[in-house]
């Protein structure tokens, strides 16, 4: 035991360090380094890559994995335990699937979202058609090598992204939305016209005083700069490495104000959460987000229940209104509230609005679903997503561009994905009730105190960073299995109106 602990850590040690520089390489390249720089980074970025296959592949280092894992009960430290769970569960890949088979996938996968951009600009699906056809054979494939008595088909790929949600939780969380959220959108978005400025959206917002903006909004939320930071790139994202150190980006846009204001606000929920984790999990593998769809309820509470509220613009309208004095003269915090909160029947999903968009995900679940099940034949794909969005959504794409090949993540082998985006709004209106009912969370948005909310946050979900399962840490937090009712009644609340 002694030795199989032994290796297992100093290996570990060896790994953190090689994914630490992998990972100060990726946030230099997307947001600060020379458009130069890309080849010689490359030729670096290869051998640690290389490296860091070696340490990861060590047959040594995989026995320790093996020997600790068949011994897990001897283990003392609960942590430990799911850290070994998870390192043998990782193992599968390279013991079920068939090594030429993956590494072509990988090499399939690493060029496809090059045809697939190429595609998408000459909104041509059969260009891309071909390469997608052999990505879904693959995940078909390797659902068959991964299944288990528990896991059965597209459950296998659902689970890589949210532990212990398959097509059962699925079907009962989208069924709910088919019925109480479709219905409500087409009413609430009948005759639907603006009650708001329209210089909201045809001023122009200087750069350097959106900047400004978005650094007040980080002390309002508390994010701290001790340990993270805040640049722009071509898409908003947050990257982050231990509870030291975990930093942000927005994508500040002259002709929408509310772009940078809310990717800011969206990223900073991620890097609370991940700058919140127990600083003990920082050695191991357990820190980060759990799963995506926990990852995503905190970012989507930050965003929508606490930036997208009245209470919230009360406060901070006026800063917003020194910012931009000619811009915004005249115009009300409640246009500005009516404009953020504004809902349309749209086609492109990252540009949808709160209500909306965990239908867009659902038209992907299904046609995933049906992939995955043999049901649905690629070349058929265009089509249906074209009448499941205008059964869902109340809109019918007219192109590809606008319609299949507007997501880049299919490309990448992301099949199981999606889902993960609806449900992280579903457990934030879930978490969001049950801390409302330990303080007011109203009161301390009106009373500039965000710290409390992110102080509940951390006690009921950061803190344990991974080393709960998404199911555990709703019961945690929430002291209820997952229920979307919550998510339901807060939109129709909030719509409603
Ligand atoms: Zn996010």
């Amino acid at each position: 035991m002694e030795k199989y602990l032994t290796i297992y850590t100093e290996t570990r040690k060896k790994i953190k360090a090689f994914s630490y520089f992998g990972w100060l390489m990726g946030w230099d390249q997307e947001t600060e380094a020379p458009e130069g720089s890309v080849e010689y980074r490359t030729k670096q970025y290869q051998v640690l890559a290389e490296e860091m296959y070696k340490i990861q592949s060590d047959p040594a280092y995989i026995e320790a994995i093996e020997y600790l894992y068949a011994h897990k009960e001897s283990l003392e430290d609960p942590d430990f335990r799911v850290e070994i769970k998870n390192a043998f569960k990782d193992l599968r890949m390279v013991k079920k699937v068939p090594k030429d088979e993956l590494i072509s996938y990988r090499v399939l996968t690493s060029q496809a979202s090059h045809i697939w951009a190429k595609a998408k600009e000459a909104d041509d699906f059969q260009m891309f058609a071909p390469t997608l056809e052999k990505i879904v054979e693959f995940n078909r494939k390797l659902v068959k090598y991964l299944e288990t008595d528990e896991l059965k088909g597209y459950d296998v790929l659902l689970d890589m992204y949210e532990e212990g949600f398959g097509v059962k939780e699925y079907d009962l969380f989208f069924d709910t939305l088919k019925k109480e959220l479709v219905p409500f959108v087409l009413e609430v978005t009948k005759g639907n016209k603006p009650k708001f400025n329209r210089r909201l959206k045809t001023a122009i917002f200087p750069k350097e005083q959106q900047r400004k903006f978005s650094e007040y909004l980080m002390e309002v939320f508390s994010y701290d700069l001790k340990h993270g930071l805040l640049k722009e790139s071509a898409h908003p994202f947050t990257s982050g490495v231990s509870s030291t150190d975990t930093r942000i980006t927005t994508k500040f846009h002259e002709d929408n104000l509310a772009s940078s204001i809310f990717s800011t606000i969206h990223e900073m929920g991620h890097a609370i959460y991940e700058l919140q984790n127990d600083p003990k999990y920082d050695d191991t593998f357990l820190h980060g987000g759990t799963s995506l769809g926990i990852h995503e309820s905190q970012s989507r509470m930050y965003e929508n229940m606490l930036g997208r509220s009245m209470a919230f613009w009360k406060l901070h309208y006026p800063k917003l209104v020194e910012l931009f004095p000619k811009q915004l003269k005249g115009i009300s915090v409640e246009e500005f509230y009516l404009y953020i909160n504004q809902v349309e029947r749209s086609l492109i999903r990252i540009e949808a609005d709160e209500l909306t968009y965990s239908l867009h995900v659902m038209v992907r679940y299904e046609l995933e679903k049906q992939m995955i099940n043999g049901k649905l034949k690629v070349k058929d794909l265009p089509n249906k997503w074209k009448s499941l969005m205008s059964q869902y959504v109340g809109k019918r794409p007219k192109t590809d561009k606008e319609g299949v090949l507007q997501d880049i993540h299919w490309s990448g082998g992301a099949i199981g994905y999606f889902p993960t985006y609806a449900l992280g709004s579903a457990y934030a209106a879930q978490m969001y009730e049950a801390m409302n009912k330990e303080i007011n969370i109203e009161e301390a948005i009106s009373k500039n105190n965000i710290k409390a909310i992110n102080l509940w946050l951390k006690e009921h979900v950061h803190t344990f960073a991974s080393s709960k399962s998404p199911k555990e840490i709703l019961q945690i937090c929430t002291k209820q299995d997952f229920n979307p009712a919550y998510y339901v009644n807060y939109l129709k609340n909030k719509f409603k109106q």
